[in-house]
Formats: C-alpha cells, structure tokens, sequence
C-alpha cells in the first residue's frame, strides 16, 4: 500500500450524472431540463456536476443558499440562470444583481425589494417568482399571488424568468394532492403566459407530460436515487464510497464488539475494523442492519457505528485482510437500499456524505 492512499474513498461518476441528465431531459422534451445543485450537489460536489452539466448543455441551475449560488455560478457560463430558492433576504439584492443571481422571490416584501433594485439601477432584473400550491414552506400564498395579480406595478422593472411551484408528494403517483397542486398551479401559470413555468421535480417528471411545463428541477434522479420508488430506478448509480479495513481480528464468546458491548459473540468470530464511521455521514441508525461488500460477498456491520470507525463480521469472508477497499456505497449497494437499511432517504445518505473522504471524479 503506498503511503498516499487514503483511508477512504468516494468515486463521482460525472458521467452517469451527465447521463442521467440526459436521460431525464429526452423524458421533458420540448420543456427543457434544469439541474438542481444544492447541498453541494446532493453531496457530491456542486461545481463539479454543473459543470459537467453546463458543458453537457444544461443552461438552468438551482441552489438552496445564497453561498451555494455563488459558488456554482462561477462554474457555469454567464449565460445559465442560476436561481436561489432561499429567497431574497433584506440587503442581498445588490449582492445578487452584481453576480448575476437570480433570485426566488417568495413574499411580497422580497418582490418589492427587487422591484426597487431594478429601479435604483435603471434595468430590468429578473427573478423566480414562486407560488405556494400545498407545500406551506416558501412562497407566495394563494392571497399574496391574488394581490399581486390584483396589482401588477409590484413588478415594476422585474423581468419574470420563471413561475414555479413545488410538489408535495410526487413520489407517491397516486396521492390526489398531486392533481390539487397540479390545477392550483395552472392558475399561476396562465397569469403568465409568456413566462417559463416551472414545476416538476425528479419524481414530478414521472407523473405524466401535463407535469412538466417549460422547465423541470429533477435533484435526487440526477444522482441516481429512484424517482420512482414503487418501480424499478431508470437512473444509473453516481456514486461509490469505499473505506479501507484498518484490522482484522478472531474472537470468541464472551468477547464483545463496540461501545456499549451491543453485539456478543457466540462463536468463533473474525472481525474486521474500517476507517468509516459517523462522523462520515455512516449513520448510527445503521446498527444491526448496515452491510458493506467485497469480493462479491456481504459484511455485516456488527456493535455499534462509532465516529471514525465501524466493525463488520467478516467470519466468511478470508480475502477481507487489512489494506482492503470495502464498499459501501455503489454498484453492489444502491443508495436507497443503503438508506432503507438506515431508516432514512437516499437524499439524507448522499448530503451528509462526509469531508473526510478523498474524492475522485469521473470525467465524462
Ligand atoms: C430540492 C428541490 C427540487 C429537486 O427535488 P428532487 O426531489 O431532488 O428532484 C426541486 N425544486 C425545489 C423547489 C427543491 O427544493
């Protein structure tokens, strides 16, 4: 082993993400597929996947937070959009307008603030203006939408690129919250028709064309998470995480492993240690039921999830010896099966991916 080989490894295939990308934009053609790059890419690096994205031809990107918007809009050419969802909080719109941000406006407070922007510069400034249809987090409520329908110079030198809206539960096609939203949108819509709309998700773009409007956001299918999850992922994998088998052992009953003596042993047992633990985003919830894999076996992780390390049962497994790679995310272990295992969501498993990882990046 040489000395610079790290102790774990995550592996981003911009590729797969670039193809996913494609893949979802075939499925809204005409509308045109954005990318939404928040939490630093679903955990995988935001300036890295726009601009794999960006040379692909993706031209509409959407962050969470002002600062994730700085950062990816100098990944990308000036003429993407780059739209922060946050909102505008008081004395950032300068900031925006200088860095060519567009921002989600959500109340009516945030539409006049960038109203008077636009007018203390003397140009047109565009912004997301987005409506509430069930969400009840951001946006305007169907009240707000009314008084500014009601009253149009609000926009006063705002160039509307795009009316959005955000689905609840797309995940779930048969949910009837999908059709409510759905028709509450329209009305948003139709007040401005010649501006894009925007309103699917990743599992929005599956629940039919009538869904997709002029842009669709997928996230989560991009990185490879089923959009889908009562039917097989159409999405190709992104990412493999790999930590490296620090040492091994044999023990016998009563020996305990892990803090708190939470697994026993009841026979002869080989157990191996790897360099992965919580403070890597391998949750504690794991316990009992997380798995790594190598040559094409399973490694049960037994004891408990501790910071830096966790400890697999490896008892089957004699080529598992100290200096191996094991994996615990990727082609063998999909990462909505790792999360069912945690009890959690695809989405959580990629965004707490930790920084202590080495990351290599497949180049398109
Ligand atoms: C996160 C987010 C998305 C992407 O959602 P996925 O389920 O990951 O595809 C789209 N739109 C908004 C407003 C979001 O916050």
């Amino acid at each position: 082993m040489a000395k610079a080989d790290p102790a774990s490894l995550l592996t981003v295939d911009l590729g797969a993400i670039v193809a996913n990308w494609r893949d979802l934009a075939a499925r809204v053609a005409p509308a045109r597929c954005a990318a939404v790059v928040k939490a630093d890419g679903y955990g995988l690096g935001s300036v890295a996947v726009a601009r794999a994205l960006a040379k692909a031809g993706c031209r509409d990107f959407f962050v969470a937070r002002l600062n994730e918007g700085l950062a990816v809009r100098d990944a990308v050419p000036e003429t993407a959009r780059v739209t922060v969802l946050d909102g505008l909080m008081k004395g950032e719109a300068a900031l925006y307008r200088r860095r060519n941000l567009t921002p989600s406006l959500n109340d009516p407070g945030q539409i006049a603030e960038w109203s008077a922007q636009a007018k203390a510069a003397g140009e047109k400034l565009a912004a997301t203006l987005h409506f509430d249809t069930g969400m009840s987090r951001l946006g305007l409520t169907p009240k707000e939408g009314d008084a500014l329908l009601a009253d149009r110079t609000k926009l006063d030198g705002i160039a509307p690129a795009y009316v959005m809206s955000h689905l609840v539960s797309s995940e779930e096609r048969d949910n009837p919250i999908n059709a409510a939203q759905l028709a509450a949108f329209k009305k948003w819509r139709a007040a401005f028709p010649d501006v894009a709309a925007s309103f699917a998700n990743s599992s929005g773009i599956f629940l039919g064309p009538e869904y997709h409007f002029d842009v669709a956001r997928p996230g989560c299918a991009l990185y490879g998470i089923n959009p889908t999850p009562d039917r097989p992922n159409p999405m190709r994998g992104t990412a493999k995480l790999e930590a490296r088998i620090l040492q091994v052992r044999e023990i016998d009953s009563p020996q305990t492993v892990g803090y708190g003596a939470m697994w026993k042993a009841t026979r002869p047992t080989r157990v191996a240690t790897i360099a992965c633990g919580y403070a890597d985003g391998w949750l504690r919830t794991f316990q009992g039921k997380g798995q790594a894999w190598l040559d094409g076996r399973s490694l049960p992780f037994i004891g408990r999830v501790s910071m830096d390390l966790i400890t697999l049962d490896v008892s089957d497994v004699p080529t598992a010896t100290q200096g191996r790679m094991v994996e615990l995310l990727g082609p063998n272990l999909p990462v909505d099966d790792v999360a069912a295992s945690a009890g959690t969501i695809g989405y959580e498993i990629l965004t707490r991916l930790g920084a202590r990882f080495a990351r290599t990046y497949i180049e398109p």
